[in-house]
């Protein structure tokens, strides 16, 4: 059986037997006691040696799955030759990483950082910076109800889940919130005081919220006519997740500023922020950070790239996307699909999404539950037909389980 079968492998499973003193970690998630310890591919496994079927995939950064010969490859080639030469000077990966993201994007120029948080707060400064030179007085960025742009306190604040911009007082504002996918709404909220619309052109961790058709497109004739910036929070989106490299592409709205994070690093911490050549204004001392495009993260990076860049890759993203809404549509207990590429949610009839990922994980199969009635499904984007139906299989085990124990 799947969810008892022993690595065939001659790694070693590295982790400490118990008892190890777990409480020095700090508790910050309601997180299954076994460490992970291996991964390939689609496959997990923890320190007791099962084996599971990832549809988390580290929340959607292991672009290539776990492991990946090409990262490991670049990785082991870059850290034998430089791995950091500070943020103070140049690097070759950094260089061709920035042009190849330039081109694919039709944006000028790039920036690094190491977190989706980070780069979106780079984003807001990079906007708030145009601001002072071309819309003196202008500072509210508008963002949207359930938006995810990370944990930072400024991006907390930016963040539409309830509550969120008074966690942790004082907290810092400018933003505005909109519901998301409502063009007339954003159209209203739009005044001289704004300085940028900032959305998700699919917003992930509301649970897979997709805009209606001519969203994007809207808003990007929104911000043009208005003269304000278009900012995409592309770090769940970007990188092939939705089937194409970057979301945005599916309507043709290309933003002024784009953040990427999650996919771009396969699972390395890195991301980015592009804008294009008149929003680019930092001056030297407005931005920075220590391990921002380092030689070693950027190689990683552009092993990525190269892998998205492949024939078939990104229709192999389209079709498994298919495949999984398809099977999605057809497991009982399930009301409602969505999404776009391999990034999908399944509304469930009743609100039972945590047991439902109890029970896969017990059957062998990782996903989550951004909501209380919604699973999401973000596998790795080389997933293939067998592991989709395998995937299918335990989730229909799971839902069965629970709804009729
Ligand atoms: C995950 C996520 C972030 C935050 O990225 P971190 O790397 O966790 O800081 C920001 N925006 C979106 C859309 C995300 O999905």
């Amino acid at each position: 059986m799947l969810a008892n079968e022993v690595p065939h492998s001659s790694h070693p499973l590295t982790c400490p037997a118990e008892p190890v003193a777990r409480e020095a970690l700090m508790a910050i998630a309601d997180r299954p006691p076994a460490a992970m310890v291996r991964g390939d591919g689609a496959w997990l496994w923890d320190e007791h040696g099962r084996k599971l079927l990832d549809f988390i995939q580290g929340w959607a950064v292991n672009a290539l799955g776990h492991c990946p010969a090409e990262i490991v490859s670049a990785l082991q080639r870059q850290s034998q030759t430089l791995i950091s030469a500070s943020p103070a000077l140049h690097n070759g990966p950094q260089f061709e990483l920035a042009s190849r993201l330039t081109a694919a994007s039709g944006l000028a120029q790039a920036h690094f950082a190491n977190s989706g948080a980070e780069a979106n707060e780079a984003a807001v400064k990079l906007a708030r910076k145009w601001g002072q030179a071309n819309r003196p007085g202008a500072t509210e960025i508008i963002t949207t109800d359930q938006a995810f742009h990370g944990r930072t306190l400024a991006m907390m604040a930016a963040s539409g889940k309830p509550g969120w911009d008074q966690k942790f007082p004082p907290m810092p504002t400018g933003f505005v919130k909109v519901p998301f996918g409502d063009l007339a709404a954003m159209q209203a909220a739009v005044s001289r005081q704004t300085l940028a619309i900032m959305v998700e052109p699919i917003q992930g961790e509301a649970g897979v919220v997709v805009p209606p058709p001519g969203y994007l497109e809207g808003l990007r004739k929104l911000a043009h006519e208005a003269g304000v910036l278009l900012i995409l929070d592309e770090v769940q989106t970007g990188i092939g997740r939705t089937g194409k490299l970057f979301a945005f592409e599916h309507e043709s709205a290309r933003p002024d500023i784009l953040t990427l994070g999650k996919g771009l690093g396969g699972g390395l911490p890195i991301s980015a922020m592009l804008a294009t050549r008149e929003v680019c204004c930092f001056e030297y001392g407005d931005q920075g950070g220590t391990f921002n495009g380092s030689a070693l993260m950027t190689a990683g990076a552009l092993a990525v790239l190269n892998a998205v860049d492949d024939a078939g890759f990104l229709k192999n993203v389209t079709e498994r996307g298919a495949q999984l809404a398809a099977g999605l549509a057809r497991t009982k207990g399930i009301v409602e699909v969505r999404g776009a590429g391999l990034l999908w949610a399944a509304r469930l009839s009743q609100p039972l999404a945590v047991p439902v990922v109890t029970a896969a994980l017990q059957a062998g199969l990782l996903i989550n539950a951004p909501r209380p009635d919604t699973l999401r499904f973000m596998p790795s984007l080389r997933t293939t037909p067998d592991e989709v139906e395998k995937a299918l299989l335990l989730l229909q085990q799971a839902v069965t389980k629970v709804y009729a124990p």
